[in-house]
């Protein structure tokens, strides 16, 4: 049994990964400033004997109070918002949570000499101009628009688990995910499928931004949330860049009339201006998963979208 912190655990992933692993009879920490996360996420766990909840701004340079936690093995560092509309909406915050945020979790980890894997994204590779991505892609990120914030301070965020892995030699590993989704997204999120989804079963236009041509590969929860738990136990992913993703690519608007089709709503399509620095193509090359991790996504995008609506319906008490 290791101890295990994870920041950002009232968060979308993190909620998810903090149930797998307390199933796994881990004892875990959350720690979460409930900025984009909800404690509900954490119902069905606050009261496990393995688990607490500390309510903490990890950007905060205070040292962490682990609340007579003696020491921690693994930080999983998850804490960030991650959809476009919340993190423009705070984003200095996600600035100093990607930067700030990950020092302190680094000096945390340097201090009880745990392995730390930090959620970095595939927006490290901006709008690319190569594709698929493989990770030795450097990326094509604006510094001067409403993205930046969130692609640059990960960017940098990845720079100060290197320096770290190199100057201290800690057990850092990066993570470059990319859309994943399931149940646990916000309604109100903003991203792709909780918006489709929620538009869908509520009766709403489906909304389309652009013209729908731009495409993302949509990675299902539990595959991704399998691939960061294999990161953080093999020591071959140790100061290792590896992206996680399913290679299989969509167009938002087969995203929309896929949505459509399996909820059979009478909802129409609209059509939206597409956002500044929407990036067209994201697709990630996965071999170093395979070859490093042995992972590979098992959930179609059809069957993930299936366990998704089901979980909407029930939240949205539809059925
Ligand atoms: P989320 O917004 O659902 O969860 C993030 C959590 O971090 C929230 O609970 C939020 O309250 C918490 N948080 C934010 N700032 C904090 C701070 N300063 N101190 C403590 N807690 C803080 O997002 P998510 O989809 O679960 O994403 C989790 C991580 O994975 C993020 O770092 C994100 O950038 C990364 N990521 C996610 C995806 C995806 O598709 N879900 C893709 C790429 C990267
Ligand atoms: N998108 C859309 N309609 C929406 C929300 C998003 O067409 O209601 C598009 C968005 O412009 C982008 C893609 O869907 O091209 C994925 O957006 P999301 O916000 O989920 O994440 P991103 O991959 O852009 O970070």
């Amino acid at each position: 049994m290791s101890k295990i912190l994870i920041t950002g655990s009232a968060g979308f992933l993190g909620s998810h990964l903090t149930k797998e692993l307390l199933g796994r009879g881990h004892e875990v920490v959350g720690v979460d400033n409930l900025a984009t996360g909800r404690l509900s996420n954490l119902q069905d766990v606050m009261e496990h004997p393995n688990f607490r909840f500390i309510a903490y701004d990890v950007s905060d340079k205070s040292v962490i109070d682990l609340d007579g936690v003696q020491a921690v093995d693994e930080i999983y560092h998850l804490a960030s918002p991650a959809s476009p509309k919340l993190y423009q909406a705070a984003s200095l915050e996600t600035i100093y949570v990607n930067t700030i945020g990950t020092q302190n979790m680094l000096e945390l980890a340097k201090t009880y000499n745990a392995k730390v894997l930090y959620a970095s994204t595939s927006e490290a590779y901006g709008d690319p101009e190569v594709h698929p991505q493989p990770e030795e892609y450097r990326g094509n990120v604006n510094t001067w628009g409403p993205r930046a914030c969130y692609d640059e301070a990960k960017r940098l965020g990845e720079v100060f688990c290197y320096e770290y892995h190199r100057l201290f030699q800690l057990r850092t590993k990066v993570v470059r995910l990319f859309n994943t989704y399931s149940a646990g997204l916000r309604n109100d999120d903003g991203r792709v499928i909780s918006n489709f989804v929620t538009q869908a079963l509520t009766g709403e236009d489906i909304t389309v931004y652009g013209d729908g041509s731009q495409t993302r590969s949509f990675c299902y929860v539990d595959d991704t949330i399998r691939a960061l738990i294999l990161m953080m136990e093999m020591d071959e992913a140790t100061g290792q860049i590896i992206n996680i993703g399913n290679p299989t690519e969509h167009s938002v608007l087969d995203v929309a009339l896929l949505v459509k089709q399996l909820t059979n709503t009478p909802s129409k399509i609209t059509f939206h201006p597409l956002p500044e620095d929407d990036p067209k193509v994201r697709r990630p090359v996965i071999h170093r998963a395979t070859d490093i991790l042995g992972w590979y996504p098992e959930v179609s995008l059809e069957d993930g979208l299936k366990r998704t609506i089901q979980s909407y319906q029930a939240k949205l008490a539809l059925i």
